[in-house]
């Protein structure tokens, strides 16, 4: 039975590196929207052409590609037995967009872990990050920017996903082995819950 995740959070809340450990604990690849575009930018594909001046400014991607894109990547064949997704769906289209992809294949999202940070906190490590990564879109303009994008399009997914009934909050404030311990609750009760179903 394939195990589909989605880690939710503002930016800071360590998605990216809580992903890349429940990937590997669990055998199932992490695939982070934000990841491939910089690869795609670092590779100056005609995508991370197109897309270079949108990350840099804190907005979003439009929907259509970003779905192509996941669409694409969901068909490779590593994801058989599931995926942990991180920084997409970023908005309610691409969720619903997500919905339906998974449905064809006869899949769903078994759970959304959201990782819960206040605001200050989050803005704090991204400038933290911001020095140590030397990541572009980490400025303190563009990290505003991409705080209110967040808050506007991204945390409409919380309810969205609190209706199905499949989200869990996980305190996002504690160290990263704390936050991970966190996780691994959640998701050892929704693989005991679904491989008794
Ligand atoms: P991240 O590494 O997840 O913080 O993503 C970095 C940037 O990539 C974001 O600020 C957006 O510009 C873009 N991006 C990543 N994922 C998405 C998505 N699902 N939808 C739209 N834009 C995205």
């Amino acid at each position: 039975m394939p195990l589909d995740l989605l880690l939710l959070g503002p930016p800071g809340a360590g998605k990216g590196t809580q992903a890349k450990r429940i990937a590997g604990e669990y055998g199932i690849p992490q695939i982070s929207t934000g990841d491939m575009l910089r690869a795609a930018i670092a590779a100056r594909t005609e995508l991370g052409l197109r897309v270079e001046p949108i990350l840099a400014a804190g907005e979003l991607v439009p929907d259509a590609l970003i779905v192509a894109l996941i669409r694409e990547r969901l068909g490779e064949r590593d994801t058989a037995s599931g995926c942990i997704l991180d920084g997409f769906p970023r908005t309610i289209a691409q969720a619903e967009a997500l919905d339906e992809m998974l449905a064809g294949i006869d899949r769903r999202l078994a759970v959304v872990v959201e990782l819960q940070l206040t605001e200050e906190e989050a803005v704090r490590r991204l400038l933290g990050r911001a020095e140590q990564e030397g990541r572009t879109d980490d400025t303190p303009e563009t990290i505003r920017r991409r705080m209110e994008v967040y808050r506007e399009q991204t945390e409409p997914l919380s309810a969205y996903y609190l209706a199905r009934s499949i989200l869990v909050g996980v305190d996002a404030g504690g160290q990263i082995g704390e936050v991970h311990a966190a996780i691994e609750d959640v998701l050892e009760r929704v693989r005991a819950r679904e491989g008794g179903s």
